[in-house]
């Protein structure tokens, strides 16, 4: 791989897992590439954290296979550091463990009688309505539960926990987060059942089970060795990639990037490219001059979900028997026990969790005002005694979850045409096209989004 000043720069706003992956597809296209990463450390969402003897990761942070390329380059990028992990998950619901996704016999075994009599009826008028095409476009994540589980089982199972969880009802929600967020039920499974025991045909597949059987990959010291391996390809073959460097401004004029600033330093020219991956509200802020009113108001009018990891080291061999938990009940949402996925743990005997709560940025959550309630949730749920937490580390979030409340795609929109007079600008990722990639996802929105400016260029 070679890198000529004839051939074209591209320079990468962020870098996480996105980013580093296009600078990885820039270089394979023998393109120059400048990374800047605000944070001391690339990785973003997917960065490990060290603190003391271990690392901790932001939520159990594992590859999936699904993309051929993406895999078949990040495991060249890790070598030997690359471990193998069946997928093991569980969901805690009504005082009992169940493998998640939840299957739809699991939700009726934990029903009282009355609710499961009303959920089954239910489910069926809300599949009968789909398949007579009774169903109307709906806006809001409400509706659209409804209609796909019916309304007892989305007032028993959804409506309190959605919105405890985004701190948001779920008729303020998009629907579009139904779609693209919301964990399946497996629901379609207990129609099919039903039915089929009813001798009806199968149902539409509007409802897909989630995955349930899946090999992962990881590395013993946890997520941190993806991105750092990234990193160390990208410099290996020439890239620049400049970590504590934020990006404080985009200069742009007569539709052209000509350069970008972080603090008083300039990088890039005209003829550069840019593919941005920060927060595109960040983004649309940064450009200077700035850009009319409706695309700030829009831009504001997008939210981002924080979120807070209780990253702690246990002095206990193990505390469950999966690579995660999710809770209904707890103050926490997830307990990840990256041990279980081959994670090593100084000193022996001990073990790590991975704590995980969305909040607000300076709520108790935030602040660390509800350790107490975390030992007395890890207590109640048989994890582990609060004496056996010997260590206690605050990782935080600012941008977790793109928030898809209600209308998000109006103001997304906007963002979108008003950015596609930049013909050597993308936004792409996570952060960029505000959206929810799994890792993979995110490195091949990268990946393509150089390709689009390759193309691009006159
Ligand atoms: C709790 C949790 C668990 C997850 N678990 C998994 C999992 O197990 N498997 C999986 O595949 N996916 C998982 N994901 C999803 C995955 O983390 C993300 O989709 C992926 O990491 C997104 O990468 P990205 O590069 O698009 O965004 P980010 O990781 O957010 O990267 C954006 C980068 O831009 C930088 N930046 C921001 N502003 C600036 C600026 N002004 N100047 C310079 N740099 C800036 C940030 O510091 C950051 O490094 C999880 C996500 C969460 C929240």
């Amino acid at each position: 791989m070679s890198e000529n000043k004839d051939s074209p720069h591209f320079y990468i706003l962020g870098g996480g897992v996105c980013g580093l992956f296009a600078a990885l597809e820039a270089q394979k296209k023998e393109a120059r590439v400048t990374v800047l990463e605000k944070e001391k450390q690339a990785g973003g969402l997917a960065a490990g954290h060290l603190r003391k003897d271990n690392w901790y990761d932001l939520g159990v942070h594992m590859l999936h296979a699904f993309d051929q390329e993406v895999y078949d380059a990040c495991s060249d990028a890790m070598g030997q550091e690359r471990i193998e992990v069946p997928l093991k998950a569980q969901i805690k619901w009504l005082g009992k463990q169940y493998q998640y996704p939840l299957r739809g016999r699991d939700i009726l075994r934990g029903l009282p009688p009355m609710e499961l009599v009303s959920c089954i009826t239910g489910l069926l008028i809300a599949d009968i309505q789909g398949r007579l095409k009774m169903v109307t476009q709906v806006d809001d994540a409400e509706s659209a539960l409804k209609e796909l589980y019916g309304i007892p089982l989305y007032k028993f199972f959804f409506e309190e926990f959605t919105h405890r969880y985004w701190g948001m009802h779920p008729s303020e929600l998009s629907a579009e987060f139904v779609r693209r967020k919301m964990p399946r039920l497996s629901a379609v499974d207990v129609i099919k059942n039903f039915l089929s025991w009813l001798k009806i045909p199968s149902p539409n597949d509007s409802v897909e089970g989630a995955l349930r059987f899946e090999t992962l990959h990881y590395s013993k010291s946890g997520a941190e060795a993806l991105p750092r391996c990234l990193s160390e390809k990208i410099r290996k073959q020439g890239g620049n990639l400049i970590t504590g460097a934020p990006v404080s401004a985009v200069i742009h004029k007569h539709g052209v990037i000509q350069e970008v600033k972080m603090g008083d330093v300039q990088v890039g020219t005209a003829e550069d490219h840019y593919l941005s991956t920060i927060p595109i509200t960040e983004l649309i802020l940064s450009l200077s001059p700035p850009p009319p009113q409706e695309v700030l108001i829009a831009a504001r009018s997008l939210h981002y979900k924080p979120m807070v990891v209780y990253a702690l080291l246990v002095k206990k061999e193990r505390c469950m028997d999966a690579l995660y938990t999710y809770y209904r009940d707890q103050i926490f949402h997830r307990v990840g026990e990256p041990k279980n996925a081959g994670l090593k743990v100084t000193p022996e005997g001990h073990t790590t969790l991975i704590v995980e709560m969305t909040c607000e940025v300076g709520d108790e959550k935030w602040g660390d005002g509800c350790f107490p309630d975390i030992l007395q949730g890890l207590e109640a749920e048989g994890l582990c005694y609060r004496e056996d937490v010997i260590e206690k580390h605050l990782i935080r979030s600012r941008y977790a979850y793109p928030i898809f409340k209600k209308g998000y795609e109006e103001h997304l929109q906007v963002i979108a045409s008003y950015l596609a007079q930049f013909s050597n600008l993308k936004s792409v990722g996570r952060q960029g096209a505000f959206c929810y990639p799994n890792m993979h996802q995110a490195m091949k929105m990268g990946a393509n989004g150089i390709n689009e400016l390759l193309q691009n260029r006159p």
